[in-house]
């Protein structure tokens, strides 16, 4: 058995073998914020053939948090009887005119957390307060939610509240393939949410869009793996599922996460920043759970989010259509230090990946 480094540079020699002489290039799309960084990190895309493309799409949970609902965070970091709970890269999220961070300067109560449950402890420790968590991401954080919930329900925590926003992706991929511009020959799958899901979510893929798929890991070899397979598939004339993360990933996904998410949540009609409103594609907690949502708790009368002025370009570069360095503002009116947009503020954001790695150098970490 060879080391990393063999391995890679087989897979990419086959790569390019496979690919050789196509007319146009395979547009691969990873739909996983951290495959992106990853990407980027190794360098891979000035390694691969220029027959094959790799186009980011809508992955970053902070990304595709709409406007509107980080006003109506800023709205309730104002309260001086709430305290919002938040993971770090929401701070700066820019909203229709200000930010959680600029909210904290003016004096609101504005906690980082790295687990709702960081928030439900908060939440017992300020009896007097309401705690709101910032319940943004996909199905790899939504069973954490669900599990902070069922908590604070056995626990009669009162004061504990989720201001929902979580989302699913295989509605978001069918939505990017409604585009008939979109041109996408097969999709990096997110390992982190199949962990959750399974692999077989993504079925539909090849059954309705004869389409490949491949869920993969995040190390260079792996990534390299996952596109492989995606060109040895598309160069046989095939389009099916393929699982190659098996040390986390199993078909069936992770049952008892999978019964927490339902027990506590259901589907609904979600807002995403670059797709508009897509049907099933977010959580709302159930009836049952409804009064830990603070947005049914303590409704909000926020005129809707003006459309943006500043020329931020995000939902373009979330639905592949353009990458960041085709926005005017990318690097100079917009970067990680003063962004314009969120893919330019969260970690997994597009923009910040191209600006910190653009010129990224192939490394086996
Ligand atoms: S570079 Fe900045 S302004 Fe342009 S699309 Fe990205 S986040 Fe928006």
């Amino acid at each position: 058995m060879g080391t990393d480094k063999e391995l890679s540079l087989r897979l990419l020699e086959e790569i390019k073998r496979l690919t050789a002489g196509r007319e146009r290039p395979m547009r691969l799309m990873e739909v996983c914020g951290t495959h992106t960084v990853s990407i980027f990190r190794a360098g891979l895309r000035q390694l691969l053939p220029p027959e094959v493309e790799l186009v980011s799409g809508p992955g970053c949970p902070v990304c595709v948090t709409p406007d509107g609902y980080m006003d109506a965070a800023i709205a309730y970091a104002g309260m001086g009887d709430v305290i919002v709970a938040t993971f770090g890269d929401m701070l700066k999220v820019p909203g229709s005119a200000s930010s959680l961070a600029e909210a904290a300067a003016r004096g609101g109560d504005v906690r980082i957390v790295y687990s709702p449950l960081d928030a439900l402890a908060i939440a017992k420790e300020h009896p007097n307060k309401k705690v709101v968590f910032l319940a943004v991401g996909f199905e790899t954080t939504a069973p954490t939610a669900a599990a902070a919930v069922l908590a604070a329900a056995q626990e009669s925590v009162e004061n504990f509240f989720l201001l929902p926003a979580q989302k699913l992706v295989p509605p978001a991929i069918r939505a990017l393939l409604a585009d008939e511009d979109a041109r996408i020959d097969g999709f990096l799958l997110p390992g982190h949410v199949a962990v959750v899901t399974g692999s077989e979510t993504f079925s539909f893929l090849p059954k309705e869009y004869r389409l490949p798929g491949v869920v993969a890991g995040f190390s260079p070899t792996e990534l390299l793996r996952g596109i492989y397979r995606l060109v040895w598939q598309a160069a046989a004339g095939e389009a099916h599922i393929e699982n190659e993360y098996k040390s986390v990933v199993r078909p069936e996904g992770n049952p008892a996460a999978q019964t927490m998410m339902k027990q506590v949540c259901e589907t609904c009609t979600a807002e995403w920043r670059g797709l508009g409103e897509i049907p099933s594609s977010g959580l709302r907690l159930r009836d049952a759970y409804r009064r830990f949502d603070f947005s049914a708790m303590r409704p909000l009368d926020l005129p809707p989010a003006p459309p943006k002025k500043s020329g931020c370009r995000c939902g373009e570069v979330l639905r592949g259509k353009i990458s960041p360095r085709e926005c005017k503002l990318f690097g100079k009116a917009c970067a990680p230090e003063h962004a314009a947009g969120p893919c330019m503020v969260s970690a997994e954001g597009v923009c910040a990946a191209w600006h910190k790695y653009g010129g990224g150098v192939f490394r086996y970490d």
